[in-house]
């Protein structure tokens, strides 16, 4: 399924974390590394982050439908957009979702931005309003924002029982908080000095890299990093 990317920390370049790493979203749109369902993620992308311009609250975005890796024009200014809290995203369309922009992560509710990496049936989010797609992502994101993202481990687990199927990895931002869930895919997590990456996958061969166990909860705030076990049934892993 899809691959994301978040940052929270010093003021950088979209281009540094999403184009320019050897492992990045970019190459990840058509040779990820670690992804366990779908060979390439080719059904659009989406980069948004918090404008510093703006005094750091204001999500903006940029979304496509067409894939990462052919896009000039982003490639061109991605170099001259700095932020110091990015979602970012490459998208491998279920099966019988939409393939258009609004259909693509990141999703916002004016504050957060929210990208889900991974599947869940449309029944059981049926009482959700306001999301921006029939796409079963952008559903769950009107879902969790509805709950509140300080609820977002309960909202997942009970998502989770409702869908034992479901994969539910989402990436959350607001300009201050970095969330992230790892349930049923790949999640990584990279200290660097001047921030916290939170990753679908490693975008470069660096050792720091660290995995985050399933079925957990990350939050990354300017104090740290906090992992929470969110399976309680199965125990602490
Ligand atoms: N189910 C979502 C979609 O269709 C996310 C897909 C994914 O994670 N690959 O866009």
């Amino acid at each position: 399924m899809c691959r994301h990317l978040g940052w929270l920390g010093a003021d950088v370049t979209v281009s540094s974390l999403v184009l320019d790493p050897p492992y990045g979203l970019r190459v990840q749109s058509y040779a990820p590394r670690r992804q366990k369902h779908g060979l390439l993620n080719a059904d659009g992308w989406g980069v948004g982050f918090f404008d510093a311009s703006a005094g750091g609250q204001v999500p903006r975005r940029w979304r496509s439908q067409a894939p990462l890796w052919g896009d000039v024009s982003f490639e061109s200014v991605a170099a001259a957009l700095r932020s110091h809290c990015v979602v970012a995203a490459v998208r491998s369309a279920t099966v019988g979702m939409p393939i258009d922009a609004s259909a693509t992560a990141p999703f916002t509710d004016g504050q957060w931005l929210l990208s889900h990496n991974g599947v869940v049936d449309r029944a059981v989010l049926s009482g959700t309003s306001q999301a921006e797609s029939v796409c079963d992502s952008a559903l769950l994101a009107a879902a969790i924002f509805e709950r509140g993202l300080d609820e977002l481990g309960e909202t997942i687990s009970e998502v989770a029982a409702a869908d034992p199927n479901a994969r539910l990895n989402i990436l959350a931002a607001n300009g201050s908080r970095l969330l992230a869930t790892a349930w049923g895919d790949t999640l990584s997590i990279l200290r660097r000095a001047d921030g916290i990456v939170l990753a679908s996958e490693p975008y470069d061969d660096d050792p720091g890299w660290e995995e985050v166990p399933d079925r957990h909860l990350v939050e990354v705030t300017a104090t740290g990093v906090a992992l929470t076990p969110l399976d309680h049934s199965e125990g602490y892993r």
